[in-house]
């Protein structure tokens, strides 16, 4: 099929710069960690694409695994591009992908060597059908490979042209801080951090926000939703089409403790007072610019989706992003509980 995008896409879309870097991204990005694989409904994986373009998302991540089956996210996304757009929708959009997490047997199919890296992104560039990438990721810390070689294999990613930007994903503060410092050596950038961020796992705010702000690098977290935790379709039980109940599920019932639910449901009504629903207060709130902190605020909240409805609902966050002091406090104290 071809697909023409809205005309009107760009105007309404808030675009962030990533750190100190000539690169803007769209607020609120698209991941296609679930619901955009094989096992999936590749009509309704297709109907998402085409939602978040319209609404003026320009990035979608991705990563080698992604599927079920692994890999299968990037070959789905790359058809959609090649069956749905013309080929100047290149230029118009920013895809990363990773590679970190085991992605094929043997010792060089995970992790963080350079035979693992480049291999996996060559491979990935042939199922997403593209030349480059826009960003790649070393997707977590390898403890046992020197730092030198990870960060060596994303700067021959640049060199080689297979990627425009690199960044690295849940790294901690000292090894961001490592990284950073061997990068500087090897004479390279990294663009981005891509850590997990949200109302109920705040880990950033212990020092990585620091280090990102001091190096002029840009953050993109994922989850911000706690993969939907942070809505309100736990609160009367587990819906049958819901995270939770999907085969080999990421998250499990064990999170929906009595504490949760309650601060859910009290963040629900701060929500309504503030004429937003859940998942939209909780991503303006990860977008927040507190000035009592000098860190800069996260740069982009990446969020998943199963349906096309959630990213129209989640991108209206950014209708209202501005936080009255009184509001700050009252999720302080909820989220105190
Ligand atoms: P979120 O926290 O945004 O969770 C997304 C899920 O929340 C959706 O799939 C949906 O689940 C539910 N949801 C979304 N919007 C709504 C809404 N408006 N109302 C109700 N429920 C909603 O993020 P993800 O956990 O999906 O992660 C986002 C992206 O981050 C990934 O796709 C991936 O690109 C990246 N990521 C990176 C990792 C890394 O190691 N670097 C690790 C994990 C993710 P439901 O099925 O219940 O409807």
């Amino acid at each position: 099929m071809t697909y023409t995008p809205n005309a009107q896409r760009y105007d309404k879309m808030i675009y962030h710069r990533v750190g100190k870097s000539g690169l803007l991204l769209p607020a609120i990005s698209l991941g296609l960690w679930h619901n955009f694989g094989s096992v999936d409904d590749f009509e309704n994986a297709r109907a998402m694409i085409h939602t978040a373009i319209d609404l003026g998302i320009t990035h979608f991540d991705l990563a080698n695994n992604y599927g079920p089956k692994p890999g299968s996210a990037e070959s789905n996304f790359g058809r959609i591009l090649s069956e749905d757009f013309s080929n100047n929708l290149r230029d118009e959009l920013i895809i990363s992908t990773k590679a970190g997490y085991k992605m094929w047997d043997g010792p060089y199919g995970s992790w963080g060597s350079r035979k693992y890296l480049l291999s996996s992104l060559d491979q990935s560039l042939s199922r997403l059908g593209i030349k480059y990438v826009d960003i790649f990721y070393s997707h977590r810390p390898d403890p046992a490979t020197p730092m030198e070689e990870t960060m060596g294999a994303l700067k021959t990613a640049l060199d080689s042209g297979r990627a425009l930007y690199v960044g690295i994903s849940s790294y901690n503060p000292a090894q961001t801080q490592k990284a950073v410092g061997i990068a500087k050596e090897l004479g390279f950038k990294l663009l981005i951090h891509q850590p997990n961020y949200s109302m109920f796992d705040r880990w950033i705010e212990n020092g990585l926000q620091e280090v990102l702000t001091d190096n002029g690098i840009g953050s993109i977290v994922f989850a911000p939703l706690a993969q939907g935790l942070l809505s309100t379709k736990y609160l009367k039980g587990i819906p049958e089409d819901s995270r939770i109940k999907k085969p080999g599920a990421s998250m499990d019932a064990s999170v929906l403790t009595a504490v949760k639910l309650k601060q859910i449901a009290a963040l629900n009504d701060i929500a309504q007072k503030r004429g937003q629903s859940l998942p939209q207060l909780v991503l303006s709130w990860v977008l927040r610019d507190d000035p009592s902190r000098r860190v800069s605020p996260v740069t982009i909240a990446l969020i998943g989706a199963s349906r096309p409805a959630q990213i129209v609902e989640n991108v209206a966050a950014l209708d209202k992003l501005d936080f009255s002091i009184d509001e700050l406090s009252q999720i302080e104290e909820v989220l105190s509980w």
